[in-house]
């Protein structure tokens, strides 16, 4: 197996020989590298070559495909390295900490899960009168669309059971993260047969040009809400099957039993994980008046311990939002909560002459729960923390909004956290922490957040075609 000692090694290997477009490192602004540039035409001659391949790769069949998607997994951890040294510079998440090593790990682990996820035909009745058989096979060619945040996991998260079910795969990375995926790709192909995995990178008009072509038999998509509406309409016409990964505005509600000190970690990290830029991060805190300045005083303390600079300098755990249009969106929410009255209690003003686009971490209190910065997704490093007394209302201010991926509750009584738990509207519903997955556990959205499943025998069956065999 090949081994790549670094990132520029890498960069050899799916740089263009020349030409394409600069990618620049969001914690300095130095060029990373050039990613190709595609075009509609080259999603046309990948979705012709995947399709050419996919009997083929169906025909390997469950064993031969889950022992090739071992083999990737091993490619990714004997290139670990070089995958998170090009993740960090140009997504720029640290390698320390839950980041780009961690998001390099998970790619191996979620395929190694998809391989060996057992899928076996159902038997829905067998009696004197027949028997019904459910099966599951491949759906043909799958597009997967992501987005910048996770590049290199969500790819994976796409990409897994789809091949593992026997359909070949067509990836389009986000226009600002396609070193990322293209690295990934690259290592995972030195392993696949030829033309069942293809990348293209272009911008949102390829991924359009995705959404309207007829020789996708699924899209996977994950990103914003509006995108995801505009895949649904335009795809109407082709009538795909889709999984819809989109955005959330993720409540967490702290009950009025616990230690403040305790939680404070688990706290910070449920919403500035990947410096926020989560999907399912906590992006508003609900926190009962009676502990509410020791809850809010608990996450400063940890928040201000917590060091934020370039990724690719060890020791940080935390970095830049990944482009410019992101930082000004926590900038503009930060702004106008300050502006509302709300409190400040760390961070805030950022230093706008300086490289990067780093955003310092931001912990905003007694905050209206109607504020901007509460009610529309940040997607960064600034948390609103809403102060309530009635628990009631704290459960109707969770559920009120168009979005529902994740939600957690925080209590030192089960039985309340679950009582909680059952009534917010959310795809999941953590107790006690926010935002792990794993790869055994369907993952999605309701609401505003989409629809369709992940992982698990629910994502395998996501791309696949049920077949009933009757009689
Ligand atoms: P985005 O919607 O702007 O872009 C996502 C992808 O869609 C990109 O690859 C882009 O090129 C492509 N695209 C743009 N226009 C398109 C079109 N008309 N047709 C087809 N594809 C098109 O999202 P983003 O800013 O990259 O990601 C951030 C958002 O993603 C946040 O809202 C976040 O909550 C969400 N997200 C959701 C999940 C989840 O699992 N639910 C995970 C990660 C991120």
């Amino acid at each position: 197996m090949t081994s790549l000692s670094n990132a520029s090694e890498l960069l050899d290997a799916i740089q263009p020989a020349d030409g394409g477009q600069n990618v620049l490192d969001p914690a300095t602004g130095e060029l990373v590298g050039r990613a190709p540039v595609h075009t509609v035409e080259d999603l046309n001659e990948a979705v012709d070559r995947a399709k050419a391949a996919q009997r083929g790769w169906e025909g390997l069949g469950h064993a031969k495909r889950s022992e090739l998607m071992h083999q990737a997994a091993d490619a990714i951890e004997a290139n670990a390295e070089a995958l998170a040294e090009l993740l960090s510079r140009e997504q720029g998440k640290p390698l320390d900490g839950p980041n780009a090593r961690f998001e390099v790990g998970a790619c191996a682990v979620w395929l190694r899960a998809a391989a060996d996820t057992p899928l076996e035909p159902e038997t829905l009745f067998d009696d004197e009168s027949g028997t019904a058989t459910l099966t599951y096979r491949a759906l043909g060619v799958v597009g997967a669309i992501g987005p910048w945040n996770w590049p290199m996991m969500i790819t994976v998260w796409q990409i897994a059971g789809s091949l593992r079910m026997g359909n070949t795969v067509v990836v389009k990375p986000s226009e600002y993260t396609p070193l990322s995926v293209l690295g990934l790709v690259h290592v995972i192909n030195t392993v696949l047969p030829e033309d069942v995995l293809h990348v293209v990178a272009g911008d949102r008009e390829v991924g359009a040009a995705m959404s309207t072509h007829p020789g996708f038999a699924k899209i996977m998509f994950t990103g914003s809400t509006a995108t995801g509406k505009k895949i649904i309409e335009s795809s109407a016409g082709n009538l795909p099957r889709l999984t819809m990964e989109l955005g959330g505005n993720d409540a967490g509600i702290v009950l009025d039993d616990v230690d403040p000190q305790a939680i404070a970690g688990d706290l910070f990290w449920g919403a500035f994980i990947n410096t926020g830029q989560t999907c399912a991060a906590m992006k508003r805190l609900y926190v009962p008046d009676a502990i509410y300045d020791d809850v809010v005083e608990a996450l400063a303390d940890v928040a201000a311990n917590t060091p934020m600079g370039v990724g690719v300098d060890e020791g940080n755990v935390l970095g830049p939002l990944q482009n410019k249009a992101q930082f000004d969106v926590v900038d503009r929410l930060v702004k106008s909560a300050a502006e509302s009255g709300a409190r400040i209690v760390l961070g805030g003003n950022p230093d706008y002459d300086a490289p990067g686009y780093f955003y310092p971490t931001t912990l905003v209190a007694d905050i209206d729960k109607d504020n901007p910065l509460v009610v529309e997704e940040q997607f960064g490093p600034a948390l609103p923390i809403i102060r309530y007394t009635d628990l009631e209302e704290a459960i109707e201010e969770a559920n009120k909004l168009e979005v529902g991926l994740g939600s957690s509750v925080w209590s030192a009584d089960r039985e309340r956290a679950l009582d909680v738990a059952s009534r917010l509207e959310a795809g999941t519903t953590w107790i006690n922490s926010h935002g792990g997955v794993d790869p055994r556990v369907p993952f999605g959205g309701v609401k505003g957040s989409g629809y369709g499943l992940e992982f698990g025998v629910d994502g395998l069956k996501a791309v696949a075609r049920p077949h009933v065999i009757n009689g």
